[in-house]
């Protein structure tokens, strides 16, 4: 079976990562936090005048470099390749922040291990890319192409709202991937 794992909201914490520095650097400021979020887009739960103080946060460097694990992510991951399942690392960029692609790469590295990022696959489109699943945090995952894999939604508050697919957490993986 292969199965392709999104990487921020599913492997790595961005909302952890946003949350946390925003508190730091902003003790003053209103806050959501991730129990309360509504949106896919952390920024749009945000009023119009903090918008720019939660973007900045993401597009800077280091940010996806020092993002922390979701838990239970790493021991799942080799779990899965460990049974014989064909596990892809399938992440879509966001290209206004330059580092990126690189820094997604090394955190690969730092956490997985390098012959992970022989697995790794960074697409704008995700329906492009053959597998049987795609376990991603996001409500719609859309592009050029009906694609081939079923999605598993990985359950996140801001997702809660859908009940169209299957999901799952690092918790109770197999008993959803298995059934
Ligand atoms: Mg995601």
């Amino acid at each position: 079976m292969r199965i392709l794992v999104d990487m921020d909201g599913v492997v790595a914490d961005f909302e952890k990562g946003v949350l946390d520095t925003y508190r730091n650097r902003h003790p003053d400021k209103s806050f959501v936090p991730l129990e309360q979020r509504t949106s896919f887009y952390v920024k749009d739960n945000y009023p119009n005048e903090l918008q720019p103080l939660v973007e900045e946060i993401y597009l800077a460097q280091g940010f996806y470099l020092n993002l922390p694990p979701i838990d239970g992510s790493l021991e799942a991951l080799s779990e899965l390749t460990s049974r014989g399942d064909e596990i892809y690392i399938c992440t879509s960029p966001l290209l206004s922040n330059p580092f990126c692609v690189q820094e997604k790469y090394d955190w690969v590295i730092n956490h997985l291990g390098k012959d992970w990022t022989k697995r790794m696959i960074v697409s704008k489109d995700k329906t492009i890319v053959h597998g049987d699943f795609l376990i991603d945090d996001k409500p719609e995952v859309k592009g050029v192409q009906q694609p081939s894999w079923e999605q598993i939604l990985y359950s996140q508050p801001y997702n809660s709202q859908v009940n169209s697919m299957k999901r799952m957490t690092w918790r109770n993986w197999k008993s959803v991937i298995d059934s």
